[in-house]
């Protein structure tokens, strides 16, 4: 094929796809709804919108910087720096304080099944954990007093919040607070501006971030922190609280929920690390979405690709990334020493 003919054939596209944009002009102008791409075409990635995200959310004004992905793709990123607290609430509460506590006083974990909401663990649900799991070696609270036993110190939070739980701070129902965190402690996000299109999916570290500035987290190592009889209790909004990560969420329970269209969609919850959108697993009428790919992501006229976070108690919001993400800035490996692994598999 010659050149000529090549980029004929380059102008001939590209007037089909002015086309397809001022018939949908017209017919947004006739009260048809509007559509951002057209049927059958591929959508264009969409990107970011600050705006959806929470006043308060960063500690400096978003910013546009050089980046390269980890599938050495050089692009530019927004860059996101938070100070690890959620903007605009006060994370908690997290472990009941005694046996006869109820749900009000105290937040929630995820169901031994693995699916649906999370769990309250109330009083009662400590008293019973040795059912609920079938292993009656649990036993997360004083039977004399019915105190529950939780991490009250920087200290105990230090040595229960992560996977290697010493053996003192075994039997614990384990919860950290902001002030624990270093004073100048911030979070760094690197998010390309515009997503790209990753040749094949890859592995979830650092989901995304939240509308309201914190992270969205990978999975939690639920086995080692059932393992050590300790329960790494979430707020009622699904994040708790470990030095690293600051608050962070592992589930979607609703509490950055805001909708950015008036189609019916599942509300936005934040943004992926690779640039596409999380939206809630449910639409406006109540309904779990349905026909998500591997990596629980859809495409649709209005959002182009986008995903939708998993149930609360899946210990995951999306299951692959569609697009190239780039590694995270500051130490990859474990902050207190040992073998390098992804930040998101050091701590609950
Ligand atoms: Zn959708
Ligand atoms: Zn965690």
């Amino acid at each position: 094929m010659s050149l000529t003919s090549r980029s004929l054939i380059g102008v001939i596209a590209f007037s089909t796809l002015m086309l397809g944009g001022c018939a949908h002009f017209h017919d947004h102008r006739h009260g048809v709804s509007h559509k951002h791409v057209a049927d059958g075409e591929v959508s264009k990635p969409k990107g970011i919108d600050l705006s959806l995200f929470a006043k308060d959310a960063f500690t400096q004004e978003p910013i546009i910087v050089d980046c390269e992905t980890v599938e050495g793709t050089k692009t530019t990123c927004y860059q996101f720096v938070t100070n690890g607290a959620p903007a605009g609430r006060t994370p908690g509460p997290f472990c009941p304080r005694t046996t006869s506590d109820g749900a009000d006083v105290a937040g929630a974990w995820f169901s031994k099944e693995g699916t649906g909401d999370l769990v309250d663990i109330t009083g009662e649900f400590i008293l019973k954990l040795g059912d609920y799991y079938g292993d009656e070696k649990w036993m997360v609270y004083d039977a004399k007093s019915n105190k529950v036993r939780y991490t009250a110190t920087k200290a105990a939070c230090l040595g229960a919040a992560k996977p290697d739980v010493e053996d003192e701070y075994k039997q614990n129902c384990i919860e950290c607070e902001l002030s624990y965190l270093e004073d100048d402690f911030s979070r760094t996000f690197l998010i390309p501006t515009t997503p790209i299109p990753a040749a094949k999916p890859s592995r979830v570290r650092t989901a995304g971030i939240a509308l309201d500035g914190t992270e969205l987290s990978g999975s939690a190592p639920i086995d080692a922190i059932l393992g050590a009889y300790t329960i790494a209790a979430f707020d009622d909004c699904g994040g708790h609280i470990n030095v690293h990560q600051g608050y962070h969420y592992h589930s979607a329970a609703g509490c950055t929920d805001k909708s950015d269209s008036d189609d019916g969609h599942a509300p936005l919850i934040g943004y992926a690390s690779d640039g596409y959108g999380i939206y809630a697993l449910k639409n406006a009428e109540g309904k779990a979405v349905e026909g998500l790919d591997a990596c629980r992501g859809q495409t649709d006229d209005v959002r182009g690709y986008h995903y939708h976070a998993a149930s609360p108690s899946e210990n995951m919001f999306i299951g692959c990334f569609h697009g190239e993400t780039v590694r995270p800035s500051g130490p990859e490996g474990h902050p207190e020493g040992g073998p390098l692994r992804a930040p998101d598999e050091n701590q609950s």
